[in-house]
């Protein structure tokens, strides 16, 4: 099997699984115990706590642990609206969004929300011009990508902070999922920041939302304290270790990692440069991680069918996506429905090889022959 689909899950390093299990039989207690089991679950607790608000330049109360990156986007997109619904009702996202974004954006238009979406650029990126022109006294959120899980696309976010400095209701929420480990992300510009463990090489079911200090929002799940009022449930304590053993990681690894991938993107996108069919739809401006490709009259969903018979892992669009619709992210960029369709995604990691990319190009090679013989 070749695996190039680590924008949908990285699998879990090891040292990240021996800490889990580890913490997981040392802690026997329930970190809200008033007893000296508890003590010592909660004595590590505060020390993730601690160690996490450090690497972000955050403080340990701004930090909601939660089962991952859609559960942080619900939280923080719901938890906003019904906290400023005083204020005003409307917000402003992208079509770039993964679904954990854009489902409850849908399901809070239906409530009575007005939802504006801005334009992209070529370069994949929002056009601030257009945000100017959508933002009003009423605009109580932009919600917003760090990078787009399609396309790799980095966004402007300290412009749009700045844009929204004239908007004092206007909060800003980023989704951080796919630039974790991979670029750095300042969380001080930010009002809530949503990361997910299982993008770099974390458990999957483990992340959380940074919100910042004195914002209050509505809880999604209620029940009694955790580490924090806004998500309840025991503290899962185990899985906040592993999530801060793979930050650290990341973190730590994240220049050298990038300069790694950059070399596996460079050679790919030479590779395809060969073949008349193939439109590279990732902009120049994106992660190296990310190459969304089309080839030309044949399916995304078709061309991964036939990578996949071959033992290829690739994404048509975001796992979490319906199929055989157009990605709007592609449309948003490229401007063409067709190619929108034909569109797919690899995506890479450190852990690549230069032996499975070589593999992998002779596999495309056949696959491109086959099902592009009539064109
Ligand atoms: N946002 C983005 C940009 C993503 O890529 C993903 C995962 N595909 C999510 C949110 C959802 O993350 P999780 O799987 O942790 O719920």
């Amino acid at each position: 099997m070749i695996y190039l689909d680590y924008s949908a899950n990285t699998p879990v390093d090891e040292s990240v699984l021996d800490i889990f299990c580890e913490t997981e039989r040392k802690l026997i207690g329930n970190a809200n115990s008033k007893h000296i089991a508890g003590d010592a679950a909660k004595n590590m607790q505060d020390e993730i706590n601690k160690s996490i608000a450090d690497l972000f330049h955050i403080s340990e109360y701004e930090i909601i642990y939660t089962s991952g990156a859609t559960e942080s986007n619900n939280l923080a997109i719901r938890g906003i609206a019904h906290t400023m619904r005083h204020v005003g009702k409307h917000i402003i996202t992208t079509p770039l969004e993964h679904s954990s974004v854009s489902a409850p954006l849908t399901a809070l238009q239906e409530a009575g929300y007005e939802i504006d979406m801005v334009k992209i650029g070529t370069d994949g990126r929002v056009d601030m011009e257009s945000l100017r022109s959508l933002l009003r006294k009423d605009t109580v959120l932009v919600t917003v990508c760090a990078v787009d899980s399609e396309l790799g696309t980095i966004q402007p976010v300290k412009e749009i902070r700045e844009v929204l400095k004239d908007y004092p209701n206007c909060l800003l929420h980023i989704d951080a999922t796919q630039a974790i480990g991979k670029i750095d992300v300042d969380f001080s510009i930010a009002d809530t920041v949503s990361l997910s463990a299982h993008k770099f090489f974390g458990i999957i079911g483990s992340g959380l939302l940074y919100k910042k200090k004195g914002l209050v929002i509505e809880p999604v799940i209620y029940g009694g304290a955790s580490t924090t009022i806004y998500r309840s449930g025991t503290p899962t304590v185990s899985l906040n270790k592993s999530l801060e053993t793979a930050l650290l990681l990341a973190l730590k690894k994240q220049k050298e990692r990038y300069d790694t991938v950059s070399g596996y993107n460079r050679y790919l996108r030479e590779s395809f440069a060969k073949y008349p069919l193939v439109t590279v739809n990732s902009p120049d401006n994106s992660i190296p991680h990310i190459l969304n490709i089309s080839v030309k009259g044949v399916k995304g969903s078709l061309f991964q069918k036939a990578l996949n018979e071959k033992g290829v892992c690739v994404s048509v669009k975001s796992a979490c996506s319906t199929d055989n619709l157009p990605s709007r992210a592609v449309f948003a960029v490229s401007k063409n429905r067709k190619n929108a369709l034909s569109s797919w995604r690899i995506s890479l990691s450190h852990i690549t090889t230069e032996d499975e990319l070589n593999e992998f190009i002779k596999v495309f090679d056949m696959c491109y022959n086959e099902l592009t013989k009539n064109s």
